[in-house]
């Protein structure tokens, strides 16, 4: 009697050991899935394209979707859109926009100024997208100074929402109007998180990168905004191409602007 009594206590101890483990190891499946689930998706986003600059072709032959904005009236704009597509990127508007500071030329000849009237300004954002018809979106190259100023800004979002194209704000200005006449005119509307060059330091761009992924994984989502041309190129390029492995490890997925908005 006394020995079934502790065999049976041994039955049921080794009971509760397997019932337990098997709960644990369920629990810790879990976790590992919600941590996949919750990951974070990064937008990166290019500007400067349509000048053919450095860094056009190691940046489209990254293996990761991501967004390239392409200025409208430049040399290369069609050339280097036509690039984008084949390479199954997407193309935004980069539209170049008076600044505060900065030297004039950086915005060029033709873009959004605030010496233009209404009818001028949707023109201009008219032809560009004339000239770039598979552009989904739009962002602003420079344009401090229209950011912060609501006819002009009123003006470029009215012709954006006619084409059903969303807006990245590049944040250039604290005072940004962006995301508040977004809303009002019910344009579709995300805003910079981290810009990753600016440097020749690859290592440089990683860091930004890193803090452009943690926001991601803290936040769900996040955007980052770099450049062919001097700015960055095939630095910023070889920066992202590092680090893709890295990242998708981590839970990151890469995504376009639009996949983000769509949110
Ligand atoms: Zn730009």
């Amino acid at each position: 009697m006394k020995k079934s009594w502790k065999e049976g206590l041994f039955y049921l101890l080794l009971f509760a050991f397997c019932f337990a483990g098997g709960r644990l190891t369920a629990a810790r499946q879990a976790v590992n899935a919600s941590n996949m689930a919750t990951g974070g998706k990064l937008a990166i986003v290019i500007d400067d394209f349509g000048y053919d600059g450095n860094g056009t072709e190691e940046m489209l032959a990254l293996p990761i979707p991501f967004t390239a904005a392409v200025m409208p009236f430049s040399e290369f704009s069609v050339e280097n859109a036509k690039k984008v597509e084949e390479a199954g990127k997407e193309v935004v508007l980069h539209m170049p926009m008076e600044a505060l500071t900065g030297k004039a030329e950086w915005v060029g000849d033709k873009g959004v100024f605030r010496s233009m009237t209404d009818e001028e300004i949707k023109a201009v954002v008219q032809e560009a997208f004339t000239i770039l018809p598979n552009a989904v979106g739009m962002n602003n190259h420079m344009g401090s100074a229209i950011m912060e100023d609501q006819r002009c800004l009123g003006d470029v979002l009215d012709v954006l929402k006619a084409q059903n194209g969303f807006f990245i704000d590049s944040v250039t200005t604290c005072n940004s109007q962006g995301r508040c006449l977004a809303e009002e005119k019910g344009v579709p509307f995300i805003a910079r998180d981290v810009f990753l060059d600016g440097t020749s330091d690859v290592e440089k761009v990683k860091q930004n990168l890193r803090k452009a992924a943690e926001i991601a994984l803290k936040k769900g989502k996040a955007v980052a905004i770099g450049h062919v041309g001097p700015e960055g190129g095939e630095v910023t390029a070889k920066a992202i191409a590092e680090l893709i492995p890295e990242f998708e490890e981590e839970g990151i997925t890469f995504v376009t602007a639009s996949e983000l908005i769509e949110e």
